[in-house]
């Protein structure tokens, strides 16, 4: 185990089901696509290394198991996050809507103790579909938004063709690692609620 520091992060992905979450992810860390529509199974998270200037730095990016459907996500899920990523499909207008309630739901459940500079970072996703023609959230509109929330920073996506992926989860990291709530990796504690669900799916320890 090399003794250098590395940094970890915590990032939780959210936006309504089918938005292409677990696809952004995927394609992130495994460099993956798959049109295939399987829902997640088990609160779960995968990591990524990165260099950020001299630092190192591991992203610990958690996916939800399915249960945005209903909003609940349990209080592990939120706990500790750095940076939340919120994810809408700019080809379905409700999923744009429901933005507003995940913004709140995250800083009502994660409660960070500064909520106004808490790292958020909107991805408008599925650009590639039908050339674009099928959108009904414009550029303009999705901007808009995140002006009114202090100027989250918004990218737009493609899991399917990895347009922006890299760019995105890279702002991200910096984002997440400028507001110092980084903790070292080899300190960090696994939430309690967590544990025995990872050891049953044999592994996923973060270190
Ligand atoms: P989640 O419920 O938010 O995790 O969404 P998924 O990642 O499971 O994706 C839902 C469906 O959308 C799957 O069939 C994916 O293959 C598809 N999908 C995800 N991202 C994209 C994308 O960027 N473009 C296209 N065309 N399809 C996508
Ligand atoms: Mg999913």
């Amino acid at each position: 185990m090399s003794a250098r520091r590395r940094t970890l992060l915590k990032v939780i992905v959210l936006g309504d089901s089918g938005v292409g979450k677990t696809s952004l992810m995927n394609q992130y860390v495994h460099q993956r696509f798959t049109q295939q529509y399987k829902a997640t199974i088990g609160a779960d998270f995968v990591t990524k290394d990165i260099q950020i200037d001299d630092k190192l730095v591991t992203l610990q990016i958690w996916d939800t198991a399915g249960q945005e459907r209903f909003q609940s996500l349990g209080v592990a899920f939120y706990r500790g996050a750095d940076c939340c990523v919120l994810v809408y499909d700019v080809n379905v207008l409700k999923s744009f809507d429901t933005l507003t309630n995940w913004h709140s739901e995250f800083l009502r459940q994660a409660s960070p103790p500064d909520p106004k500079t808490f790292p958020f970072i909107l991805l408008g996703n599925k650009i590639d579909i039908d050339g674009g023609n099928s959108r009904v959230v414009s550029d303009k509109k999705a901007k808009e938004w995140c002006a009114s929330k202090g100027n989250i920073p918004y990218f737009e996506t493609s899991a399917k063709e990895n347009i922006d992926v890299d760019a995105a989860f890279f702002c991200v990291a910096k984002n997440a690692l400028a507001i110092e709530r980084a903790h070292d990796i080899y300190f960090q504690p696994l939430p309690e609620a967590v544990v025995p669900e990872i050891e049953e799916r044999g592994g996923g320890c973060a270190c």
